[in-house]
């Protein structure tokens, strides 16, 4: 796409000067913009939607709703709003968590600073004025010394290549781009195309309402009960009165942000009695914690095994019919390795009569009729299409902008082999240019909320620190850089992460270089290299004042 037409000529003068442009207003976006308030920055915030919540703005599929227990993915900056706020779910579903993303917005009065249904198209850095333009799609440009991209992790949608899919003639639905009047499949004979988090929230939602209901699946995959219900007072009191150490515990001791037990033993330390009733335990008390019953589970197959063996067990256990169930159970990757899913009845969904599996692992999607969907020469008939084929994840919303850097570097040129950042934050020869939840960073593998309000409260610390000492630019080392890409690949391969096919390592994207995106050496570990990253002033990034010219960056 060319992002020319949006380009500021030469000569003509930006409107608006700004200390901070931020990409994006959902929850990073949201805090990033109250955080810079608080320090008396000017701030614009360029959302694309017409309103706040990023995902929880775009996502509204049926059955959407959070993973991780809504006591905890939530804000915890506002002691006042985490006191006031009442989830009426253990897992909110996503009209709530809109909901409190615009109570947020007007409880901290955001929207004036926002500027809806525009999108970002071009960011270029000028090395003389140490700023950024911004070019935006309503054909303006502003400047600004700094650019935070909040632009999200899950947020750029992916169209699956299947041949025929613009003959369609029914309806198209992607999850991640879910229309926002109620649609109500009654009657109709729906196709759904995928088998993520996303499809397994959806699935059995819309099998209530559809007449008929064929579901495309390529990869099994895992996925345990949310055991969700109504939040408890009892429950809600507990959190509230406890919230300094549950979050603390989150930030400082969890290795992937959630409160929790932390597992201090191996799957194999039990024998197979012991070892059943503990995931059993995890079962019934629901949701990705699962994952948490033994300490070994993404570190070693034999462990993971263990608890793969007996998800596969349970969903024997759940579909009647014997050969759906085969279908069913995921044996192409170790468990965990691709995001583990949370459901609500998604297995028993499969003994329902109007359901049906059809198994594309072999035989490919081969085209999408006007009125079909077409697998091994045979037409499966639908009224309405629901692609719930996922997301360019973690870089595809930052390559959707056209970045420059120093020296008219592309950021697209740079991360062409895959993304390259130090600590997830920046990226070399990109000064002032700062990434939430970026590649690098723990992010996609934490209670995002976590890792979200992590980096806004680093970032936020190091402009106050840029503006004390007079300093204009900063920017990581290459040399930081280097280090640290190779520090999170390191301990990406002493895990059996990179087995899978997923969308951590970009498989999901043809053409994209397999890496593994997020740093997997969990929150606390993270959040303390960046304290002290912080405390040795700025270790790894150059800094300098207006007038000096940066040599330490390039060397
Ligand atoms: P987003 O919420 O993705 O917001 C980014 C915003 O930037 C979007 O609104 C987008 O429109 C805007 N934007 C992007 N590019 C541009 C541009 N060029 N110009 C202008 N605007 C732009 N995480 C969890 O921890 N727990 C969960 O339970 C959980 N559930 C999830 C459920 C779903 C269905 C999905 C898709 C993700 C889920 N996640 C979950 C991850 C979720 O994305 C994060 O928790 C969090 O909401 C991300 O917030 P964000 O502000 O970083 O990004
Ligand atoms: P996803 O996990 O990437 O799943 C996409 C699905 O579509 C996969 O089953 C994939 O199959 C399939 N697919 C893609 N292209 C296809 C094609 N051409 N033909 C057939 N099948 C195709 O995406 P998602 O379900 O939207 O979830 C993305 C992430 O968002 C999650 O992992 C999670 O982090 C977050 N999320 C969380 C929740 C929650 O519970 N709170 C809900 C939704 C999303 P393959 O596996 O074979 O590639």
């Amino acid at each position: 796409m060319s992002m020319s037409a949006a380009r500021p000529a030469e000569d003509e003068q930006p409107v608006q000067a700004y200390d901070v442009v931020v990409v994006g207003a959902g929850f990073a976006g949201m805090y990033m913009l109250h955080r810079l308030r608080g320090l008396g920055l000017s701030a614009r915030v360029f959302e694309q939607g017409s309103g706040v919540g990023g995902t929880w703005y775009w996502n509204r599929y049926p059955g959407a709703r959070c993973d991780i227990e809504s006591m905890q993915y939530s804000y915890s900056f506002s002691d006042d709003l985490q006191q006031e706020w009442d989830w009426s779910e253990r897992y909110a579903p996503q009209p709530e968590i809109l909901a409190y993303a615009n109570h947020v917005a007007d409880r901290f009065d955001l929207r004036s600073d926002i500027q809806f249904d525009t999108r970002v198209e071009r960011a270029e850095f000028d090395e003389r004025a140490n700023t950024w333009k911004v070019a935006t799609s309503d054909g303006k440009a502003v400047t600004a010394k700094f650019v935070v991209l909040a632009t999200g992790c899950l947020s750029n949608a992916r169209m699956p290549d299947i041949e025929g899919l613009d003959r369609f003639k029914g309806k198209v639905y992607h999850t991640g781009e879910w229309p926002h009047e109620p649609i109500d499949f009654s009657g109709q004979r729906v196709a759904v195309i995928g088998t993520g988090s996303s499809a397994i929230q959806a699935v059995p939602v819309i099998a209530e309402q559809a007449k008929r209901l064929t579901v495309f699946q390529r990869t099994a995959n895992f996925s345990v009960p949310a055991q969700n219900g109504p939040l408890s007072a009892e429950r809600r009191d507990w959190f509230r009165k406890n919230y300094p150490d549950v979050r603390r515990f989150a930030r400082e001791v969890s290795r992937n942000g959630i409160y929790t037990t932390q597992p201090d033993r191996s799957a194999l330390d039990d024998g197979d009695n012991e070892r059943r009733a503990r995931y059993e335990s995890g079962w019934q008390h629901g949701g990705v914690v699962f994952m948490a019953v033994y300490n070994d589970v993404l570190l070693n197959k034999a462990a993971n095994d263990t608890a793969a063996d007996f998800v596969r067990g349970k969903i024997a256990e759940i579909v009647k019919d014997p050969a759906k169930a085969k279908l069913l159970q995921p044996d192409s990757h170790p468990i965990g390795t691709k995001r583990i899913c949370v459901d609500t009845g998604y297995f028993a969904t499969f003994n329902l009569p109007n359901v049906e599996l059809v198994d594309i692992r072999d035989n490919p999607i081969e085209a999408i009729t006007e009125n079909a969907v077409r697998v091994a020469g045979k037409d499966y008939e639908a009224d309405a299409l629901v692609l719930a084929t996922g997301f360019d994840a973690m870089t595809g919303s930052v390559a959707k902008i056209d970045i420059v850097g120093r020296e008219r570097q592309t950021l697209n040129g740079k991360w062409a082999e895959g993304p390259r950042t130090y600590l997830g934050l920046m990226t070399a020869g990109f000064p002032n240019l700062f990434i939430i939840t970026g590649p690098g960073s723990p992010s996609v593998l934490s209670n995002m909320i976590v890792s979200i309000e992590q980096h806004v409260d680093w970032i936020a610390d190091c402009l106050v620190h840029m503006r004390d000492k007079g300093l204009a630019t900063i920017e990581a080392t290459k040399q930081a850089e280097d280090k640290w890409v190779e520090h999170v690949n390191e301990v990406a391969h002493n895990t059996l992460y990179p087995q899978a096919n997923s969308w951590y390592m970009g498989a999901n994207i043809p053409g994209k270089p397999r890496i593994f995106m997020p740093y997997i050496g969990g929150v606390p570990v993270y959040r303390q290299k960046c304290d002290e990253v912080a405390a040795n002033g700025y270790e790894g990034f150059a800094m300098a004042a207006a007038a000096q010219r940066q040599t330490a960056a390039a060397s």
